[in-house]
């Protein structure tokens, strides 16, 4: 089955703003929410289709992502969207941040008894890093060495249970909300969700008992990467305020633009100028691509505009064992300054029937040629 547009499942514009999405996500969450929908599987499906859409679209980057390549945005990081959903514990602890007091709290009916925070711990932010690819490397893969600088914890500090919320890491308590009389529980103010306090904190180390660290990873990026897919490490971003759970490394690809070929998906394309002489007679050239150079014959009588392909010379795509083309586009050079003797030549070839255009069906126009080659 084909997955749904996410701007569409939430009903909101393509040019919708951050507001406008929670919005109408917060409208979606009420209406299918199991507990108002027990036994119900297809509100169960929308409800798990909202909570994927409203954590793509309300995140710059991934929504930019999604912009860009739709579905397919992601499918290079193995865990993120694309992937096949998001459980309902992500889709509950996604809730504070639409529901919450902006301190992570919620309803509790919506929670089903969960929260962020407390004995499963606080999770660490995420670290992103750019790294640069050439065409060279994009197209073989490459192993890069990243040294970035994460948050862990420290050694010799000792924890104590948080006495205000006894390591829950949250507090309840009842309120009246425009769904009737609710319980919520907000986070424990003292402990802010750790369900820890730390006893004696040495010098150096952070409130959250965390200390910087340099940290060297071995990552090995697929072939076929494009510039803004991102992959993600998981558990190799910071660690959680008080030894909670680590968040993700993520790594932005950044390709690094050839000087002279040109990336169209999986096909490269190169330009090449031959002389006049060399098109009407026929010559062989050499003519670089990402994996060094080919040698190519032209056949005499060349036209300007023809594409010839080198099949499998371009790159190889990243979910498939296919591999894309270079396609060579025939460039005729024409002559700025000519020698008397070039001029008379070429007066006296002038005249000459066979140099009349006369151009028939085969020769297609350029725009024909690179319809052909990239749909
Ligand atoms: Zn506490």
């Amino acid at each position: 089955m084909a997955k749904r547009d996410y701007y569409e499942i939430l009903g909101v514009s393509k040019s919708a703003n951050e507001t406008e999405i929670k919005k109408a996500y917060r409208q979606m969450a009420i209406k299918y929410h199991p507990d108002k929908n027990p036994d119900n599987k297809e509100a169960e499906e929308k409800f798990k289709e909202a909570a994927e859409a409203y954590e793509i679209l309300s995140d710059g980057d991934k929504r930019a992502r999604y912009d860009r390549f739709g579905h397919q945005g992601n499918s290079a990081s193995g865990g993120g969207y694309g992937g096949g959903g998001m459980n309902m514990e992500d889709i509950f602890s996604q809730f504070g941040d639409v529901f919450g007091d902006g301190g992570g709290g919620g309803f509790e009916s919506f929670f089903g008894g969960q929260s962020r925070g407390g004995r499963r711990g606080v999770r660490g932010s995420n670290i992103r890093l750019k790294v640069k690819m050439t065409l060279q490397e994009i197209s073989s893969g490459a192993e890069k060495k990243l040294k970035y600088n994460r948050m862990v914890m420290a050694d010799g500090i000792n924890f104590n249970t948080c006495g205000t919320c006894n390591g829950n890491g949250s507090v309840r308590r009842v309120t009246n909300t425009f769904l009737g009389q609710m319980a919520t529980t907000s986070v424990c103010p003292t402990c802010n969700g750790t369900g820890k306090t730390m006893g004696k904190r040495p010098s150096g180390v952070n409130a959250d008992g965390l200390v910087s660290h340099e940290e060297i990873v071995l990552v090995n990026i697929p072939a076929g990467v494009a510039d803004g897919m991102n992959l993600s490490m998981q558990g190799k971003g910071n660690v959680g305020p008080m030894g909670g759970p680590s968040g993700d490394l993520i790594i932005l690809i950044e390709e690094i633009e050839d000087a002279v070929l040109k990336r169209e998906g999986n096909n490269m394309v190169y330009d090449l100028y031959l002389n006049f002489a060399d098109a009407a007679l026929g010559t062989n050239v050499e003519v670089p691509t990402v994996d060094g150079k080919v040698k190519v014959k032209v056949d005499a009588g060349t036209q300007a505009g023809k594409i010839l392909r080198l099949r499998g010379k371009g790159l190889p795509d990243i979910n498939s064992n296919y591999r894309g083309d270079q396609l060579i586009h025939i460039n005729v050079w024409t002559p700025q300054k000519l020698n008397a003797e070039e001029k008379a030549i070429l007066e006296k070839l002038q005249q000459s029937e066979n140099f009349k255009p006369n151009p028939g069906k085969a020769d297609k126009s350029f725009f024909d040629r690179m319809r052909e080659y990239f749909n």
